[in-house]
């Protein structure tokens, strides 16, 4: 079977999709900050026993134990298939607020430690 999506295209999509935002703006599942967390209503089993990690940019549900990122979350969420969960982010990604300013300072981040760390090659 021909591999549809590079490893970077799915990086991006797990990455560069703020993983609260698309729960909430994008795939509008309930949500409520409860005690000062965001909490959201898992697609799997119906409960509020939820967290995300924006450091991750992973949800994990703690009753049925189930982590999504952005692609696990819009499978279970809307019941589509990986390559139909992937294409639905990818039409996303351009209105995301992450598009260009995470990755393109990641870039940006990384041509400048090779830069420093090749002093030669100036
Ligand atoms: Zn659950």
């Amino acid at each position: 079977m021909k591999k549809r999506f590079s490893s970077h295209e799915l990086f991006e999509l797990r990455n560069a999709i703020p993983i609260r935002w698309l729960i909430r703006d994008e795939l509008q599942i309930p949500s409520k900050i409860s005690e000062g967390v965001f909490r959201f209503l898992c697609p799997v089993c119906h409960e509020f026993q939820t967290a995300t990690h924006p450091a991750t940019n992973l949800a994990r549900c703690f009753k049925c134990e189930n982590n999504f990122n952005t692609i696990d979350l819009v499978i279970a969420d809307k019941g589509l298939g990986f390559i139909e969960s992937v294409m639905f982010l990818k039409q996303i990604l351009g209105m995301s607020p992450n598009r260009n300013g995470d990755t393109a300072q990641a870039v940006r981040t990384l041509a400048a430690g090779i830069e420093f760390s090749m002093p030669g090659l100036r």
